[in-house]
């Protein structure tokens, strides 16, 4: 009787495997990531994957499409409503209460890199898991703060290969003033609400910001003449905002004001920005293309049960950096250092002593490759010339016998005996008289990968 196959388990849906040749990039980016943002003083925070479901209908807004539509939740066997996290501002900002950060020196700057999840249509550039980049300043309201965050979204893109994208910018002003312009755009979409989508009729309702953030062509279009927020800005919103934008000027950071641009999370206050591309053809990707957003979040702080405390900051999707820098043919080097020397190992005893040889060259600093598995030295020195490696070590039965083993320079195919205590010191001196091709240590890939 024939055995059936057992049938294969899938990857849940819009959840993704980062295989080994993807990996490149992503160390890459967080190369750059840590070079940069160590440089401008923020500090790399770890938070959990799962919250109290509470945090986030309260941070986030409980009409949000975060949470109204796409946030995981699941119940504890001891009845908890725990969420996985789908934003990282929130349980930061718990984060900075819970460990009394608020009695450290201000701002305080922190940066995470973690996978957040929403439940949400899978496309190219939009997931149910993906991981973000996240900066939070927490504890400054000045305006050169929203303009140091956004100049910093604008250096990580430009580090990272990506120019030609440009900064959406608006202000949605504060509590005093933002209320008058809720109700003036209430009486506009109210007139028009036989051509809004579903979720916008829901959104007249509860929150009509939102329906200048819905992706839906007619509600766009239905949009297109609503009241700005700019001409409700009260004086000191507007000073703010005017300040930011003078700030930017100095910076030489491209901006367009962008009048109808607001957020989907409920914290915002004053600033809200996105980095768009400004040409169609990274521009593909379409609703998915804004690689960074984000804004001032004054008082979400207080929303959380902690003091007044002003803040900004912006996320950036990782998986939409890559197909952005894949997109624009950007060159990522190869992870880490190149190997230099590959051990072809013949018979079972060179198999048997290979090992401990094979760890003296990590120990030594040399980068080296073998194959265990591969028995025919045409073979394993095939593997060596696609690794391009300087030398071949030939380690047979009779050198192991001996003592000895052989060393082949790959280029010129000469070969030379030596003994087996020496060869580790034979190929260091190799290599210091005739350095090859960078980057071929990890001293200089983290120069590369720093610039
Ligand atoms: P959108 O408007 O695209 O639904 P958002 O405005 O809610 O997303 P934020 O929560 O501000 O997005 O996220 C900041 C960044 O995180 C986005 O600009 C994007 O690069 C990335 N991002 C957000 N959601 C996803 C997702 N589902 N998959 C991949 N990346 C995402
Ligand atoms: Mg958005």
């Amino acid at each position: 009787m024939s055995k059936l196959k057992a049938k294969q388990i899938q990857s849940v849906r819009g959840m993704h495997d980062i295989l080994p040749e993807e990996q490149k990039y992503w160390r890459y980016i967080q190369k750059k990531i840590e070079h940069l943002l160590e440089y401008y003083g923020f500090e790399r925070i770890s938070t959990p994957v799962l919250e109290s479901v509470d945090l986030f209908n309260r941070a986030v807004g409980e009409t949000s499409d975060i949470i109204s539509k796409e946030i995981y939740t699941l119940r504890t066997k001891g009845g908890d409503m725990l969420a996985l996290r789908p934003e990282g501002t929130a349980p930061v900002a718990r984060a900075y209460l819970e460990n009394g950060m608020n009695v450290r020196p201000h701002p305080v700057k922190l940066y995470y890199i973690d996978p957040m999840f929403r439940h949400n249509e899978p496309q190219a550039g939009r997931y149910r898991q993906f991981y973000q980049l996240g900066l939070e300043t927490i504890g400054d309201a000045s305006e050169a703060v929203d303009a140091e965050m956004i100049f910093i979204a604008y250096k990580l893109l430009d580090s990272l290969g990506l120019d030609g994208y440009d900064v959406h910018i608006n202000s949605i002003g504060d509590q005093n003033c933002r209320p008058v312009y809720i109700k003036a755009l209430k009486d506009y979409f109210r007139n028009r609400s036989k051509k809004l989508c579903a979720n916008c009729k829901n959104r007249l309702k509860e929150n009509v910001l939102r329906i200048l953030d819905c992706k839906e062509e007619d509600c766009k279009e239905t949009a297109k003449e609503a009241p700005q927020m700019m001409d409700f800005l009260d004086d000191s919103c507007r000073l703010h905002f005017k300040h930011v934008l003078e700030f930017l000027d100095e910076a030489k950071v491209p901006y367009i004001l962008d009048p109808y641009l607001v957020r989907g999370l409920d914290y915002y206050t004053r600033t809200v920005f996105e980095l768009i591309p400004n040409d169609q053809a990274t521009a593909g990707l379409g609703q998915q293309s804004t690689l960074i957003a984000g804004g001032r979040y004054d008082r979400l702080i207080e929303q959380l049960g902690g003091a007044k405390t002003p803040a900004a900051g912006w996320a950036m999707g990782i998986e939409r950096i890559i197909l952005a820098m894949k997109e624009k043919n950007v060159h990522v080097p190869e992870s880490g250092p190149k190997p230099k020397v590959f051990l072809v190992q013949l018979g079972e005893a060179p198999k048997r002593k290979a090992l401990p040889l094979f760890e003296s060259f990590r120990k030594a600093g040399i980068e080296a490759k073998s194959s265990l598995g591969r028995d025919s030295i045409k073979s394993q020195l095939r593997i060596a010339h696609r690794l391009g490696v300087r030398f071949a070590l030939i380690f047979g039965q009779k050198e192991a016998l001996d003592g000895t083993i052989i060393l082949r320079e790959m280029d010129t195919g000469v070969q030379e005996t030596i003994l087996l205590e020496r060869i580790v010191d034979e190929v260091k001196k190799r290599l210091k008289d005739k350095p090859i091709g960078a980057p071929s240590s990890d001293k200089e890939y983290e120069e590369e990968s720093a610039k």
